[in-house]
């Protein structure tokens, strides 16, 4: 067995670790590299992975790598990178959260709060492309809630409604209140006369006074609708009701809802679809491949183009906290394993343990918690701040 010094602990003394050797390479002699396991902790898993001094971190064979490789052409889906990366930053954003105190709400009830889903809509029919309408306003928006609400973590995801406009999914750790919200979002999109379009709409479908949409019912009754219409009249329709904030209170996994609502990939357009003009450049639509898209310019009313998916600096780069594999963790990953409550999934260069991070604090693994925790501090000072145990 070799001997090599290890991190540096907290208290600054050298910890003498006794390395597993590799699995691998039991008969090594003198001259061949070193090899030995890594670990990169997760709030949602760990990583155990093969690694190599001089050698290098091992590649995958080229026939095991992912689709998008290979074809940068999403078309609309998400991919599994994606979707992992996505699932990663939300188990980050759900670790880092912590149940907040809401001010008064109009019930006049507390409510406590740990992330925040809210939807973005446009308030009439999309004529932009959906680059324009990201680039114009989703980024607008983005930057004026990271400094008017000091949103920190978000995730956000495009997605086409049934009706064929774009709209948006975001996933924020602070709490938006719902009118601030809608007035930020109406100006923003009536930089490209979004509501002027939807007023226009609105004065001609009630020209001859109240006219009732029976095709809404029964979500939205006869009763509901009248009252949109007088609050139109009464605020020049000038407020459309844009936006929409899901509570989070009565979802209890949290982490399964979120996975499911912005990894979902859109339906496949039917091929009967009749053919449409473009709402961008007016050329014909058609469905291709379960697509239902424009010859000319591309647009489609069912597929996003572009950017589907987006997140905060702070979580775009989570390599994990990372240390080696000796025999008090490999002991402490085999607690996790044998837990019943951890899915572990072996490969021949490494090995993926799906474990909450309660799991950790349940079996006392000091260790992985202690370099997990290291990790937090430094990667979110500003969320996590540093404390004196
Ligand atoms: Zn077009």
């Amino acid at each position: 067995m070799n001997y090599l010094f290890s991190k540096v602990s907290i208290s600054g003394n050298l910890i003498l670790r006794s390395y597993v050797p590799c699995k691998l390479n039991s008969t090594f002699a003198l001259n061949d590299p070193v090899s030995y396991y890594s670990v990169s902790i997760h709030p949602g898993k760990i990583n155990v992975f093969y690694q190599s001094i001089g050698g290098g971190r091992a590649i995958a064979p080229s026939e095991a790598r992912p689709e998008q490789f290979k074809n940068n052409r999403h078309n609309g889906k998400v991919s599994l990178i994606a979707k992992r990366k996505i699932k990663n930053g939300l188990d980050y954003m759900l670790f880092l959260a912590k149940p907040k105190k809401l001010p008064n709400s109009r019930v006049g009830k507390k409510r406590s709060f740990k992330l925040n889903f809210i939807t973005l809509d446009l308030s009439s029919d999309q004529v932009h492309s959906d680059q324009l309408i990201k680039r114009y306003l989703l980024h607008q928006f983005l930057v004026e809630m990271r400094k008017k609400w000091r949103v920190s973590l978000y995730l956000w995801k495009a997605e086409k409604q049934k009706n064929g406009r774009i709209h948006f999914h975001i996933i924020t750790d602070k709490f938006i209140p719902w009118n601030e919200l809608r007035n930020v979002w109406n100006r923003i999109q009536q930089k490209l006369g979004y509501v002027t379009r939807y007023r226009e709409d609105r004065l001609n479908w009630h020209r001859a006074g109240f006219k009732y949409a029976p095709q809404y019912a029964p979500r939205w009754n006869r009763e509901a609708q009248y009252k949109a219409y007088q609050e139109g009249l009464r605020t020049d329709w000038d407020n459309p009701n844009s936006v929409d904030i899901h509570g989070t209170k009565h979802i209890i996994n949290l982490k399964a809802y979120f996975s499911k609502e912005i990894a979902k990939n859109p339906d496949p357009a039917k091929p009967d679809r009749p053919e449409e003009n473009c709402p961008v450049c007016r050329g014909p639509m058609h469905t291709v491949k379960g697509i239902f898209r424009c010859y000319d310019c591309g647009h489609s009313k069912t597929h996003v183009s572009g950017m589907l998916w987006g997140c905060s600096i702070l979580l775009t780069d989570l390599p994990g906290a990372r240390t080696d594999v000796d025999t008090e963790i490999q002991a402490e990953l085999d607690a996790i394993a044998g837990s019943g409550h951890a899915y572990v999934y072996n490969e021949r260069y490494y090995s993926i343990y799906y474990a909450d991070f309660k799991l950790l604090t349940e079996f006392k693994c000091k260790l992985l918690l202690e370099c997990f925790y290291e990790y937090i501090r430094q990667k979110f000072p500003v969320q996590y701040p540093p404390t004196l145990f």
